[in-house]
Formats: structure tokens, sequence, C-alpha cells
């Protein structure tokens, strides 16, 4: 396995994984428990923006989550490897998107 050992890629998740954090954070939202603390009523004023960071907040989460999922997969050795295929994902899909799941062709079949 080409990218079981890709301490770059470590380093890109973990830095996306922190700057994740850190706009849930200002956007009020603690990652970790999955919540919006108090300091949400002042940001979410109007009811149309309320929407707008639920949405944001969504695909951060998503992000979060497929970070999280490709650390794990640095942790089993499994990284770098489709979860679909199960063939290795290109070196540059992976280092322009160190949480890719899939290898560019899965990625594609499921558009
Ligand atoms: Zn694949």
């Amino acid at each position: 396995m080409v990218h079981a050992e890709s301490p770059a890629a470590r380093a890109a998740l973990e830095s996306e994984r922190s700057r994740v954090n850190e706009q849930l954070a200002h956007l009020g939202h603690d990652g970790a428990n999955g919540t919006f603390d108090e300091g949400f009523a002042d940001i979410g004023q109007v009811t149309a923006e309320r929407g707008e960071v639920d949405a944001i907040v969504g695909s951060l989460l998503e992000t979060l989550h497929d970070v999280e999922h490709a650390l794990a997969k640095l942790d089993d050795g499994n990284f770098g490897t489709c979860e679909d295929c199960h063939q290795a994902i290109g070196s540059a899909r992976l280092e322009a998107m160190p949480a890719a799941r899939f290898c560019i062709d899965c990625a594609s079949a499921k558009r």
C-alpha cells in the first residue's frame, strides 16, 4: 500500500480539521457535541440568516466527518484506498482532496 504511511496527508487532514472546527466555533457551533451554544442567538438574529448558517454548518460538519473518517483510515492503514472498488486513489487526487473516500472513477459514477 503506497499511501499506508503518509505524514503529509495526516498533516493536511489535521489542519483541515482545525480549520473546520474554527469555522464551526465562529458560527457558535460546538463541533464535538453537535449543538449550538448560547451565542448562536446573536449570530442567527434573522430567521433567514439562521437557515443560511444551518446550511453552512451542515456542510462544515460533512467535511469534518469526511476528515475524521480519512484520519481513521490512516490509522487503519486503509488510507488512499477507494471505499467502493478498493483500488488505490490517485495521489494527485489525494493531494487535492486528502479526505476523498472514493477514487475518481467511483466518485464520478456517483454523480
Ligand atoms: Zn473506486
